[in-house]
């Protein structure tokens, strides 16, 4: 099988000064890559050349075999961008923002199966079955969520894409939603980015982890990364990994 995304020496310069520096790695079918680095260090930048959004001052990049400026084929990727919230009195609902990724992908006027069909299934898969009537606005963080998430799904994706998805949801919800993510790379076989701060939970779920900081610092299992000079290169000498307690449970 081909590769999923390729960089190849990119590097990415905006009015002059360099955010992305040589940056060459593979992402292979069923990897579940995490993409991790301080503040400014170029992740959503390489997210958005992967998207086609921005093309490389130098070097190559290549999704599905093809430059994504030129790509054509948006339904075999799914993105999810960072946490948005929607505005508690927004009058949308669950099932017309999730059908809003199929008129995206186009999906809705090739597709055999009903939209309807896909976005039931969609809301099937991220457990929001019940909620597919409600006003999205009036969900928690971690539901809401859960609805980009399906609309990032509703195409059918073998690519997906997630921008700092935890951002502002609760621990017990953030576990709830790497178990999700599992399922969708193990199970459905989804090829998974997910760009996140958390390096601790990261590294404990994905298969690969990049860590940026302009250049590509560590590239590798994520087993091989707890030694203390990739850290030391990223986040300076004062850093300590901690593990997660589970929260308090209370009496
Ligand atoms: P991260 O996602 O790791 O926080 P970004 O990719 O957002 O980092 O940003 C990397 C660097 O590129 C930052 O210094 C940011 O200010 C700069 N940058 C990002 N986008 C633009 C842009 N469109 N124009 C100019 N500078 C940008």
């Amino acid at each position: 099988m081909s590769d999923v995304v390729v960089l190849d020496h990119a590097s990415m310069e905006f009015g002059g000064a360099r955010v992305l520096e040589d940056v060459t790695f593979t992402i292979e079918p069923g990897d579940f890559v995490g993409i991790i680095g301080p503040n400014g260090s170029g992740k959503t930048t390489l997210l958005r050349l992967i998207l086609g959004l921005l093309a490389p001052s130098a070097g190559s990049i290549r999704v599905f075999g093809v430059a994504p400026t030129a790509f054509r084929d948006w339904r075999r990727i799914g993105y999810v961008p960072q946490r948005t919230s929607f505005d508690a009195a927004l009058p949308v609902r669950v099932d017309e923002v999730v059908t809003t990724g199929l008129v995206a992908s186009r999906r809705w006027f090739g597709s055999g199966s009903s939209g309807r069909d896909v976005v039931s299934d969609a809301l099937g898969l991220v457990g929001m079955t019940e909620r597919a009537g409600d006003r999205v606005g009036a969900l928690s963080a971690g539901q809401q969520q859960r609805v980009l998430i399906a609309r990032a799904l509703v195409s059918n994706p073998e690519l997906l894409i997630l921008d700092e998805p935890t951002g502002g949801i609760d621990p017990e919800t953030q576990s709830s939603f790497y178990a999700l993510l599992h399922h969708l790379n193990r199970e459905r076989g989804v090829t998974l980015v997910l760009v996140s701060h958390d390096i601790g939970v990261v590294a404990r779920e994905v298969t690969k982890l990049a860590c940026l900081n302009r250049r590509v610092i560590f590239c590798g299992r994520p087993q091989d990364y707890f030694t203390n000079d990739p850290l030391t290169a990223l986040y300076g000498t004062t850093v300590r990994v901690v593990g997660h307690e589970p929260p308090c449970a209370h009496a």
